[in-house]
Order: C-alpha cells, then sequence, then structure tokens
C-alpha cells in the first residue's frame, strides 16, 4: 500500500503507527522529500507535511488538505522529540506560525517545497 508524492510524483509507502491508527490515520512517508501524509481511512489526505532539520532542532511544515470549512490552513511546528517515521509519534509538537484564513501570520498559504523549505522556514525563524 503507498500512496504517491506530492512532490516528486514516486511511491510513499505506508508507515503505520500505532498511536495515529486509533484514530484511523494512515501515514505515509516519502524519504526522498521527507514529506508525510496522513490519510483518514477510506482514502482521503487530510494533511502533507515536510520536515526539516535546521541548527539540529527538527521542524515540520504541514498543511491541511481537508478541514472542516474547506478553508487551507497551514502551521509552522516545532519538534521537540521527533518520532521515528513507521514507529512512532512525534512528541512536543509546538506551533510557531499558521497561516490560511485564521492564520496568525498571514492568510495565504506560502508555497513551500522539499526544494525551498530551508530557506523559507529559516525566514519564518528569524521573523519569530
Ligand atoms: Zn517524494
Amino acid at each position: 500500500m503507498e500512496t504517491t508524492c506530492t512532490f516528486c510524483n514516486k511511491g510513499a509507502p505506508y508507515m503505520p503507527q500505532k498511536e495515529m491508527e486509533q484514530y484511523g490515520a494512515k501515514v505515509y512517508y516519502c524519504k526522498r522529500c521527507h514529506a508525510e501524509y496522513i490519510h483518514w481511512e477510506g482514502g482521503a489526505r487530510a494533511t502533507t507535511s515536510i520536515y526539516i532539520t535546521i541548527n539540529d532542532k527538527l521542524y515540520r511544515w504541514s498543511y491541511a488538505n481537508l478541514s472542516w470549512d474547506k478553508m487551507p490552513t497551514a502551521r509552522l511546528w516545532y519538534i521537540e522529540h521527533p518520532g521515528i517515521p513507521g514507529e512512532t509519534r512525534n512528541q512536543g509538537c509546538v506551533v510557531l506560525a499558521s497561516f490560511g484564513p485564521h492564520g496568525t501570520h498571514g492568510t495565504s498559504i506560502p508555497d513551500i517545497t522539499p526544494r525551498n523549505v530551508k530557506q523559507k522556514i529559516k525566514t519564518y525563524l528569524v521573523m519569530l
């Protein structure tokens, strides 16, 4: 079982995480792009995330593919205790910035990809 990675268009394998499965969430992970996809049971993609390490700290850029009001929202997270893809989930996740209609750092969603994620997030970290 796999999904297609948005960024490289290759297969991202299913990496089940026990705790996420309890919520009916299926986790897929593309190692090439450090991109994580969470699908709801039944197939719809709920969120897309890109992970990046800056100065030995792990950050996650996540945006909702589906949300209750159909408005896309994106968040920048700091991951205090990173999990292991396919094994454990992240712990100690802190929202640093949010974007979208109700965002605290802008109402539009920045176009962030594995290619530009480092530069863009460095810029946000300076502003925070
Ligand atoms: Zn990929």
